[in-house]
């Protein structure tokens, strides 16, 4: 029997954890970053170390794999129409572009009546001052369009500051975007395989510190019918987007109980860390599934669940848990604690109280 091969573009601990369940099928992994030891390569079998854009480094890979899927969203759209020539890769280029951008990322949830918050191009400090005047708001978000992250790339502008010098603080192109009074962030999963079959994860409730996710609970403790509306959100942007693999949604509800979406990422996400131990199939299971061409499966959460993060040194105080009954560590093998830095995560698994959460 012929072993299939995937290709993983990214070394991170989100295709870390893709190889590990790609691997309970059988399934070769073949990782392709341009970081040495990353933790991706270290439970996988073959690493291609080069940057995104060596032409050479990524036919050799493509000419070595099946498939190939990616595990962060700013891996150039170029390098995916490149190596789509030579191999297929899920999810295509089109959930790239939109979750890449956040202008086309709005014009996209807008047109398919995705309510988002308010937002406006940001062409000149003056558009900043018709934000105020239109929205009758005394302070908005500046976020740069691309490659922000973990609440990189995005300044508060209140009406009396110097809103130039504020706004100099971030370079390239910029969006402006309403103050969301909200009560919690959930997010959603969805996994869509090649027939067309969806499944999803969540609502999942998630708290931040410093802009970085810290914990997540499930269920999210929100009502049913707010449950529904992000199912059906999250369903809709799956097909609109022909998705073949896994997509997540993070979602405002705000305080007059309105969903609205912040943005998408096209892949796994740290707030479904918890489905490892939650779950019959986790995100990573149905990730693998999804993009390999086999049937995504009903995640059949069996348990409630709360995920915590480990950040920087979180990581050296990990010894009391390792004898909590019901905790479950992920490591991710990162040898340098940096400020910030995801080093691993735990799912904290508790009986599932109510049998209808989703
Ligand atoms: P983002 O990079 O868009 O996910 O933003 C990071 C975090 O900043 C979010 O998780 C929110 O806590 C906060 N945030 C982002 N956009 C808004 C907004 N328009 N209104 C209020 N809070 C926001």
């Amino acid at each position: 029997m012929k072993t299939l091969t995937l290709g993983i573009l990214g070394g991170g601990q989100l295709g870390r954890m893709s190889a590990l369940a790609a691997a309970n099928l059988g399934i070769a992994v073949h990782i392709f970053t341009p970081e040495h030891n990353s933790p991706a390569s270290q439970v996988s079998s073959q690493t291609t170390v080069a940057p995104y854009n060596d032409e050479t480094a990524l036919k050799k890979f493509a000419q070595s794999v099946d498939i190939i899927t990616y595990e962060f969203e700013n891996i150039p759209v170029d390098t995916i129409r490149f190596l789509k020539t030579l191999t297929p890769v899920y999810p295509d280029e089109k959930l790239l572009e939109v979750s890449q951008d956040r202008v086309i990322e709005k014009i996209f949830l807008n047109e398919i009546n995705i309510e988002t918050t308010r937002w406006k191009n940001y062409q000149s400090d003056q558009s900043i001052l018709d934000a105020f005047q239109e929205w009758k708001s005394s302070a908005t978000i500046i976020k740069t369009t691309r490659f922000g992250y973990d609440g990189k790339g995005q300044v508060k502008v209140n009406k009396h500051d110097n809103i130039n010098e504020t706004v100099r603080l971030l370079n390239g192109d910029k969006i402006i975007e309403d103050i969301v009074d909200f009560t919690c962030e959930i997010s959603m999963i969805c996994a869509r395989d090649h027939e067309g079959n969806i499944i999803t994860y969540g609502p999942m409730l998630n708290e931040h510190k410093n802009h970085i996710l810290h914990l997540t609970t499930v269920p999210a403790g929100i009502s049913q019918k707010h449950v529904h509306q992000a199912d059906k959100m999250i369903r809709k942007i799956a097909q609109k987007i022909d998705l073949k693999g896994v997509l997540t949604l993070e979602l405002f509800l705000t305080k007059d109980g309105r969903l609205l979406a912040n943005e998408i990422a096209p892949r796994t996400h740290n707030s479904g860390h918890w489905s490892m131990n939650a779950c019959l199939y986790s995100q990573f299971d149905n990730h693998i599934r999804a993009v390999c061409g086999f049937p995504v499966m009903d995640p059949q959460r069996h348990s409630d669940a709360k995920m915590l993060n480990l950040i920087g040194e979180d990581i050296l105080d990990i010894d009391r848990h390792m004898k909590k009954s019901g905790a479950y560590l992920h490591i991710y093998g990162k040898s340098e604690i940096r400020e910030g830095r995801k080093m691993g995560h735990i799912n904290f698994i508790s009986p599932k109280t109510s049998p209808t959460a989703s």
